[in-house]
């Protein structure tokens, strides 16, 4: 799927995956690529883990994750999972039983590596648990994780390691006729996890969950997820993300969707396309984008908006958006709609009028939807 189907030099070509289900979210084939984030309060207060996955749906996340690391917390899924908006993944680690307990709580998803629950009845009840329930895995192969069998293989954890260990969880699964299952090769590392994920799209058709683990906080983890990441998706690898910031899921969600609006792979909201200003400039660029931010983060509708300091790459750039001002010096500038010059605007209203008028093009847009 590519939304640049005019412009051949940005489609990006998918790898061609299976489709499963997390809850109505449909992962892989030519399903959106979904946007996942993972809760970070304890996951037995319901309320505040509620608020969290609420607060995160409303940024845009298509699934929650949440750690259920003993009984008190699979038992709160429950209500969790009746009240949330999105699909979620409930996340173990080792425990057969948390997984049962999670399945049978509602979760849409077990994150579970199978090869690390105990034998092979424990991974029979576990597939039973997930079948029973309309539940896929997750297999999540982490570098600072493998097991110590192929840590003395390949003496370091690299690319063919963790494949190797994915393709390992797989075929627990799939001896078990399971089939319902994604998977992710992550690592801290930006080179480290795209040649594990450019060597694990070649030897599955399994959905791909990408993401670049503990990549540190809001700048930095941004950074390197956008490189990692990007790099991935633009030569069409991954079906589902998550950006791993130490910072609030918001931030996650809304950084995961700036990395597929920049790929044009997902639309949302409004994309702002501003100059850096400089002493050309008509008005305040850079207030007037901080405070645009703020007033239009509601707008889900996707939309285009350019604010740009003067004549110098205003019109060019109001041709390609939505809605366009350009700043022309003594105290106004010009707006466009649909690329075609319509008014001047003072720069004192200007920030009142440009909502009111993105509002006003986004209603439009919602109604000329078929
Ligand atoms: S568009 Fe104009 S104001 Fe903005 S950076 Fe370029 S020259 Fe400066």
């Amino acid at each position: 799927m590519t939304l640049n189907p005019i412009r051949p030099w940005r489609n990006v070509m998918r790898r061609k995956s299976r489709q499963i289900m997390v809850g109505r979210v449909p992962i892989g084939g030519d399903a959106p690529i979904s946007v996942q984030t993972m809760t970070n309060t304890d996951s037995a207060d319901v309320k505040a883990t509620l608020a969290q996955v609420i607060a995160a749906a409303n940024a845009g996340a298509d699934i929650v994750r949440i750690s259920t690391p003993d009984q008190a917390a699979t038992q709160a899924l429950r209500e969790i999972v009746r009240e949330s908006p999105v699909p979620i993944v409930a996340d173990i680690h080792f425990h057969h039983r948390r997984a049962i307990e999670a399945a049978e709580a509602g979760a849409a998803c077990l994150r579970i590596n199978p090869g690390n629950i105990g034998d092979a009845q424990r991974v029979r009840e576990v597939v039973k648990a997930a079948r029973d329930n309309g539940c896929s895995i997750r297999i999540g192969v982490n570098a600072g994780s493998l097991e110590r069998h192929l840590l003395e293989k390949y003496g370091e954890p690299c690319p063919e390691a963790m494949v190797e260990s994915g393709l390992d969880h797989i075929k627990l699964l799939q001896d078990n006729d399971f089939h319902e299952f994604k998977i992710s090769v992550k690592a801290s590392d930006v080179f480290l996890a795209a040649a594990a994920y450019q060597q694990l799209a070649e030897v599955t058709d399994a959905p791909i969950h990408l993401g670049i683990t503990e990549a540190g906080g809001l700048r930095t983890g941004t950074v390197k997820s956008a490189v990692g990441l990007g790099n991935l998706l633009w030569a069409g690898i991954g079906d589902t993300i998550r950006v791993s910031l130490s910072a609030d899921p918001v931030e996650e969600v809304k950084v995961g969707f700036e990395i597929l609006k920049a790929l044009g792979l997902r639309t949302r909201g409004v994309q702002i396309i501003s100059c850096p200003s400089c002493a050309r400039q008509g008005f305040d660029v850079i207030k007037t984008v901080e405070a645009l931010e703020q007033r239009l983060e509601h707008v889900r509708t996707p939309i285009s908006l350019s604010i740009i300091g003067c004549v110098v790459n205003g019109p060019g750039e109001a041709l390609l958006t939505d809605v366009g001002f350009t700043g022309g010096g003594a105290g106004s500038g010009m707006v466009y709609l649909a690329g075609k010059q319509a008014h001047k605007l003072g720069n004192a209203e200007m920030i009142d009028e440009i909502v009111k008028l993105v509002e006003a093009r986004a209603a439009l847009i919602d109604a000329e939807k078929p």
